[in-house]
């Protein structure tokens, strides 16, 4: 069996590490990253609880390295600008364990390690084709003998896309698919080095009318901000203005008292409105297996999701490790579909619930911040808070399905 897996960001990487040694199984990785380049360094990532269980239940040595990498994500609060808290989450009484939270370029670095010797670097999929045995073979571009030049790697029984939001293997198998926008816009930061003295720590969010900051520190001295806009319809861009200092002055500065910590965030993204990236709240449809099934889509090549409970990652994680402890037991593309597409499905709906507070008015879904946050602290979210934390089955609970061997049966077509 072989198996070839486009794209070793999140997803790719773990799925990469959980089949690596599968008996019958023969593994390459295409990445079009060079070796080491670390895609979106300049971003800090929270991932859930879930995706640590996920890690520690299955790969517990790259729990063990992901937690070196990362701070703790152990509390959630949420303010109004003027200091008023609203919600403050202790997320280990909800969770088995803490979330993380560290720079992109840290995760991914603790990621692909074990994962190196498997993967080629610096080749991007550029197109697919079929051999004589009716398995899909990639058309890659990358580095030959005369330089970059297109290659073909040989037939694969399955091929995996790992490559992210933007996916070609998904277009190549299932064409383009419209992703949904929400009129949001997302601003992002890092700064290298905050002062001891600044009012921020762990996971925070402040509110002003449904204009939102939320920041964190990360490790090394580092903290992320990053700031949420209501857009006037959902397919509205983000003009020039929106991402000046003036307006963004404006947009975080309440009438009355303001809070030291709103302050303080306010102050920080006005000095670097420069350096800030944009992005616009959006979805993609779901869709787990092409051509037949030997396509699989893991992450946000499968699932696009908005990034409101920290869970775009976190699911990549999962997905990587539950598709893995899938596919060693001898189960397939679909047999992944029914063990991942209804907590998918679920995820994504309890995700864009949760960003009433940040839509415009105008929006059916959307809540004024303050009695949005207030019935966050409810029993109803908390609950489903829980079992986003904790529903992740072990080992034990994927099982072969019938007639599976306890891995694939040894290759008829080797390649
Ligand atoms: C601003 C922002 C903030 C976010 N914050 C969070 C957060 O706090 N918590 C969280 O859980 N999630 C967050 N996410 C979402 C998260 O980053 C993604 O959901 C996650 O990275 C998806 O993982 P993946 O493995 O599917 O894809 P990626 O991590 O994007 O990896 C895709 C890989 O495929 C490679 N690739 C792409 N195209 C090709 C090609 N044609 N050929 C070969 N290789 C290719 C890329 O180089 C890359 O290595 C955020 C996203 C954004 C944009």
């Amino acid at each position: 069996m072989r198996i070839g897996i486009i794209g070793t960001g999140v997803a790719g990487s773990v799925l990469a590490e959980m089949l690596a040694g599968t008996p019958g199984v023969t593994l390459r990785a295409f990445d079009r990253l060079a070796a080491g380049e670390e895609a979106e360094s300049g971003t800090g990532l929270n991932v859930g609880p879930n995706a640590m269980k996920a890690l520690r239940l299955h790969l517990p040595a790259r729990h063990a390295a992901v937690r070196a990498a990362s701070l703790p994500w152990a509390r959630w609060s949420i303010e109004m600008a003027d200091g008023e808290r609203l919600f403050d989450l202790d997320l280990r009484d909800l969770a088995e364990e803490p979330g993380i939270r560290l720079r992109w370029s840290a995760l991914y670095a603790a990621l692909r390690a074990p994962i190196a010797r498997l993967t080629r670097h610096s080749t991007t999929l550029e197109a697919l084709e079929e051999d004589a045995q009716g398995r899909l073979v990639p058309v890659l571009r990358g580095p030959g003998r005369h330089g970059m030049g297109l290659f073909r790697p040989g037939g694969f029984d399955l091929l995996v896309a790992g490559d992210g939001r933007y996916s070609r293997l998904r277009e190549l198998a299932l064409g383009a698919s419209p992703s949904r926008l929400h009129g949001v816009a997302m601003s992002r930061l890092l700064l290298p080095q905050i002062p001891d003295t600044a009012p921020i720590d762990d996971y925070g969010q402040w509110f002003h009318g449904n204009a939102r900051l939320l920041a964190y520190r990360l490790p090394g001295g580092a903290a992320y901000i990053a700031g949420s806009v209501p857009l006037d319809t959902p397919e509205a861009e983000i003009s020039a203005e929106m991402r000046s200092a003036a307006y963004q002055h404006a947009l975080y500065t309440p009438n009355g008292a303001i809070s030291p910590a709103m302050a303080w965030l306010r102050d920080a993204v006005v000095a670097n409105a420069h350096r800030q990236h944009w992005a616009r709240l959006q979805e993609s449809p779901l869709e787990r297996v092409a051509l037949g099934g030997r396509v699989l889509l893991l992450g946000d090549a499968a699932h696009a999701m908005v990034p409101t409970l920290g869970q775009g990652a976190t699911q990549a994680i999962e997905d990587g490790v539950l598709a893995g402890a899938v596919l060693r037991r001898g189960g397939d593309a679909h047999a992944v579909a029914r063990l991942r597409d209804a907590r998918v499905d679920w995820v994504r709906q309890f995700s864009l619930d949760a960003s009433d507070t940040l839509l415009p008015r105008a929006h059916p879904g959307a809540a004024p911040a303050r009695a949005g946050t207030l019935a966050k602290a409810g029993p109803d979210f908390l609950a489903r808070l829980r079992r986003l934390y904790t529903d992740v089955p072990g080992p034990e609970a994927v099982t072969a399905p019938p007639h599976a061997q306890t891995a694939f049966p040894a290759a008829k077509r080797t390649g």
